[in-house]
């Protein structure tokens, strides 16, 4: 990398649909209730029983993000946990139903509870995605049976950014008399949420994708909706979710998705504009790109590039050399190098399903950071294609594959 010389000591992050740093606000608001205010909010003494006046904070907090009454918000461990129990939790307390529609690209939390609902009899039908990741309405209408309890579509996706239509398909749902669970993690605190005018009736969403810790998350479950627990234990969370409140989580869940509410418009202009400077950028300096998925309408912050002829991971460990934090989606299982099954569904060829790169930015990138990355980035795949037995579809073709 001869040319290359203005190596950061500083980590350039550009992984934030993974997880993000926790704002500095967040964990202030949190310290209190890991030093003096350890009570549990369920005691009768005061110096516990008075903190439920701190998780009406936060859950007040959060409902004013996403447009909802507090009381519709269940803290839960993760966004994950959230998935789980909005499935499961209705699965139990609709058992006359037995039918679920999904998409062939949601995150694992919901797509690997697939082969569980099966084992217990229920049949699930997964609409797939166009090449661009878009969603056709017709076939969840198509998919739609008499014994049919839920349609579940991620708001967002986490690998492309593609957004998908909640609001036809909630339409739809209400139409049908079948209920829409959304799962939002990506989405919260990057698109404007409003429950109120929205025909959702569950949403999942998670901390550690605001600027909060991870292992804390939530569902917002629409006055009304019958559901069973996941947890079950004490009468915390008004029965829906047995467990002691996280409380300093909660705390630092609550003060995010504050932070969230005032930096969204930031999130949208200035983020945008540097997600857009780094794909304009990639797509101008390196030979053979493109983006991956639909890029109206997206997510302000991602931006997922498939770059032909190269593996993603080796683009990944040069990158990481160079101090840039980047992710390629795709999962190591069982020690070969699986290509996103996002990506997979998308029908992405093969020749840039393995060099796919996720780039997921935050508030807190900056100019200076993206300007790095365009410095060395094209010299670093330069270098990876030269390596490569791949340098066109023809010597594809020659090798067989
Ligand atoms: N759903 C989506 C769309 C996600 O992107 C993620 C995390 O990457 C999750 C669910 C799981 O969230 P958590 O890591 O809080 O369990």
């Amino acid at each position: 990398m001869g040319s290359i010389n203005s190596y950061r000591e500083k980590i350039v992050y550009l992984d934030n649909n993974a997880t993000t740093r926790v704002a500095p606000e967040a964990l202030e608001a949190m310290l209190p209730f890991l030093r003096e205010k350890y009570g549990n909010p369920s005691s009768m003494h005061s110096f516990g029983g008075d903190l439920d006046i701190e998780l009406d904070r936060a859950r007040r907090r959060i409902a004013s993000l996403l447009g909802c009454q507090p009381q519709e918000i269940v803290f839960t461990s993760c966004g994950s946990e959230s998935d789980n129990f909005a499935i499961r939790g209705l699965v139990d307390a609709y058992p006359e139903k037995r039918h679920i529609i999904t998409t062939t690209v949601e995150h694992p939390a919901i797509k690997n509870q697939i082969p569980y609902l099966k084992k217990r009899g229920l049949r699930v039908t997964e609409i797939a995605v166009d090449g661009k990741g878009n969603i056709d309405l017709n076939r969840i209408e198509e998919a739609i049976e008499e014994d049919t309890l839920l349609i579940s579509c991620m708001y967002a996706n986490n690998e492309t950014g593609v957004i998908f239509p909640v609001r036809e398909i909630g339409e739809l749902a209400r139409r049908r008399g079948v209920l829409f669970h959304s799962d939002a993690v990506q989405a919260l605190g990057k698109l404007p949420i409003d429950l109120n005018d929205l025909p959702i009736d569950l949403l999942s969403f998670s901390g550690h994708k605001i600027h909060a810790p991870k292992g804390i998350g939530g569902l917002f479950i629409r006055r009304g909706i019958k559901i069973r627990p996941l947890i079950i234990g004490g009468h915390q969370e008004r029965s829906r979710r047995g467990g002691t409140e996280n409380l300093p989580y909660i705390a630092a869940l609550g003060r995010a998705a504050e932070l969230a509410a005032e930096n969204i418009n930031e999130e949208k202009s200035r983020v945008a504009y540097l997600r857009d400077k780094l794909e304009v950028g990639i797509l101008s300096a390196i030979e053979s790109t493109e983006v991956n998925g639909t890029t109206e309408p997206r997510l302000p912050n991602t931006t997922n590039i498939g770059i032909h002829f190269i593996e993603g991971e080796a683009l990944l460990l040069a990158m990481d050399k160079y101090n840039i934090a980047a992710s390629t989606g795709s999962a190591c299982a069982s020690g070969s190098l699986q290509p996103s099954h996002v990506l997979r569904a998308m029908g992405v060829p093969f020749t840039s399903i393995h060099g796919s790169v996720r780039f997921s930015l935050s508030i807190y990138n900056t100019e200076e950071e993206i300007d790095y990355v365009l410095q060395v980035l094209p010299e670093i795949v330069e270098k990876l294609r030269r390596l490569s037995p791949f340098h066109s579809l023809e010597d594809v073709k020659a090798f067989g594959v």
